[in-house]
């Protein structure tokens, strides 16, 4: 009986606590900030500096790709170097693991925090390589080395270094460390008075 009581209160609880501070978000007027690193579509980035496309055509991250969805087609130029004729992603297939992202050596392709993909057909789910550029911003390859956590790459920024950078990128505010410390810190006390809670309400 107690034990019914005591859900009973639980719910009341946090139904009460849901009234005075509710937790639902009026998408689409409003939105969450998303997550530094938010794995949305695969984007080719460009130097911001030559405005030319980072990637290289050497089709490693089409091979990366687990449901083959990066469509590469690239000629030699008069210098030898590949140029890229087509690259398309078909958005409506891709899974959003990142694999790609992580396969690339040139830091060529990122994720964005697009999400909103919906199409009437399937067609506009083909993303053209001129449709998938993002410039090489200090913000999208924050992402990118985020997405990259645990791959180890020869001259990338090392692992211990991603906070930092997506702070200075304005992705993480200055404090996240701390904040982010202090916040656990203070859901696992609560969780623990929650417990104390209800083993001293069993017990009475
Ligand atoms: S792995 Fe990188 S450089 Fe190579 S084709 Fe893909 S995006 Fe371009
Ligand atoms: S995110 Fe995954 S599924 Fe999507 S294009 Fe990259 S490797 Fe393919």
């Amino acid at each position: 009986m107690s034990g019914i009581a005591q859900g009973m209160w639980t719910t009341l609880k946090h139904f009460f606590t849901s009234l005075s501070k509710p937790v639902t978000v009026q998408y689409p007027e409003e939105r969450l900030p998303l997550s530094v690193g938010f794995r949305g579509l695969p984007r080719l980035v460009y130097d911001l500096k030559s405005g030319d496309a980072r990637c290289v055509a050497c089709a490693i991250c089409a091979n990366a790709c687990p449901v083959g969805v990066i469509h590469i087609d690239a000629h030699r130029g008069p210098d030898g170097r590949k140029l890229l004729d087509r690259f398309d992603i078909e958005a409506g297939g891709c899974v959003y693991c990142g694999l790609c992202v992580e396969a690339c050596p040139f830091d060529a392709l990122t994720m964005t925090p697009g999400f909103e993909l919906a199409a009437y057909n399937r067609v506009d789910l083909l993303w053209p390589k001129e449709r998938l550029l993002v410039p090489g911003t200090a913000e999208n390859d924050a992402n990118m080395h985020w997405i990259m956590s645990g791959v180890e790459k020869q001259g990338k920024t090392p692992p211990s270094a991603w906070p930092h950078a997506a702070q200075e990128a304005g992705l993480l505010p200055q404090d996240w460390a701390a904040s982010t410390d202090s916040a656990e810190a203070a859901g696992e006390t609560a969780a623990e008075e929650e417990r104390e809670e209800e083993v001293a309400a069993t017990a009475s």
